[in-house]
C-alpha cells in the first residue's frame, strides 16, 4: 500500500510540472515564495506537504563536495525535440517529447522537462548563482533524477533565448511552438563530471528519494535573458535545507 501511495504521489507531482509541483488547480492548495504561503510554511499548508517540514533529505542544499569516490558517469542520450512550453505559475518549463534519456548507475531515466529558478536554488561552496536549470527525469519505475546546471551572467544562451522568446508571461497551459526545436545537450556545457547527492523535489510535496546530479561545468546567459526570466517567474528559489549528514560525492 505504501508503495502504491508513493507512486501515486509521484505521478501526481510529475503530471503537474516543475521540479516538480502539484498544480494549484490540481490540489487546491496554494503555495508560493512570499508571504503566508512562502517556503517556510509549505509543510503546514497541507498534510500532503508534510515532508517539506519533516523530511531529512530536502533540497536545495549548499553543495560542498566532500567525498572523492569513483562515481558512475552520466550517459546522455538526448535528442532534438519540438519545443513545448508553459508557465505553471511557479516556473517557466519546457517539456520534451519522449526519446531523450540519461543512464546512471545502470538505470535509465527519461527526460521529461527542464525548468528554471532565479536565483539558483542550490548553492555551490556558499555561492548563489543568478540562474539554475533543472532537467527532470523519471525512470519507468517512477524514480526521479534531476540534472542541474548553474548559470552565470555572461554570454547569451541560444537555448535560454528560445525560452524567453516563447514563454507565456502568466500562468498558462502548455503549447507547442511550431517550427522551434530544442535539445538539452545544447544547454549542458560539458558532459564530464558532476556532483551527486540525494535530495527531494524543491517544490511541494517535497518528495524525497530524488537523485541530484549537479554538472561541474557551468554555463552563461545574458543579463537581459536572466532579467526576462526573473520578470516572469519572480524569485522562485526555495532556501537551502539542512544536510542532516548527507555527503556530496565529487
Ligand atoms: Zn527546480
Amino acid at each position: 500500500m505504501k508503495k502504491i501511495a508513493l507512486i501515486s504521489v509521484m505521478a501526481m507531482a510529475l503530471s503537474g510540472v516543475a521540479c516538480t509541483s502539484n498544480d494549484v488547480k490540481d490540489n487546491k492548495v496554494s503555495w508560493g515564495y512570499t508571504g503566508t504561503t512562502a517556503a517556510i510554511h509549505w509543510g503546514d499548508l497541507s498534510s500532503e506537504f508534510a515532508t517539506c517540514k519533516t523530511g531529512k533529505e530536502q533540497s536545495p542544499i549548499d553543495i560542498i563536495p566532500m567525498v572523492d569516490i569513483a562515481q558512475s558517469e552520466i550517459q546522455f542520450d538526448y535528442h532534438t525535440s519540438p519545443m513545448t512550453i508553459l508557465n505553471n505559475g511557479h516556473t517557466v518549463q519546457v517539456n520534451f517529447d519522449k526519446g531523450s534519456s540519461i543512464a546512471f548507475k545502470g538505470k535509465t531515466f527519461n527526460l521529461l522537462q527542464v525548468h528554471f529558478h532565479t536565483p539558483s536554488e542550490n548553492f555551490l561552496m556558499g555561492e548563489s548563482y543568478p540562474l539554475e536549470a533543472h532537467f527532470v527525469h523519471a525512470s519507468d519505475a517512477g524514480d526521479l533524477a534531476v540534472v542541474a546546471v548553474l548559470i552565470n551572467e555572461g554570454q547569451a544562451s541560444d537555448f535560454v533565448q528560445k525560452v524567453v522568446d516563447h514563454m507565456p508571461s502568466s500562468k498558462s497551459e502548455a503549447k507547442t511552438i511550431e517550427g522551434v526545436t530544442v535539445n538539452g545537450l545544447n544547454f549542458i556545457p560539458s558532459q564530464d563530471g558532476h556532483l551527486g547527492f540525494k535530495g527531494s523535489l524543491t517544490t511541494p510535496p517535497c518528495t524525497e528519494g530524488v537523485q541530484w546530479l549537479m554538472m561541474k561545468a557551468q554555463t552563461t546567459a545574458s543579463k537581459a535573458q536572466i532579467d526576462a526570466l526573473n520578470s516572469v517567474m519572480q524569485e522562485n528559489n526555495r532556501p537551502v535545507q539542512s544536510l542532516n549528514g548527507r555527503v556530496v560525492h565529487k
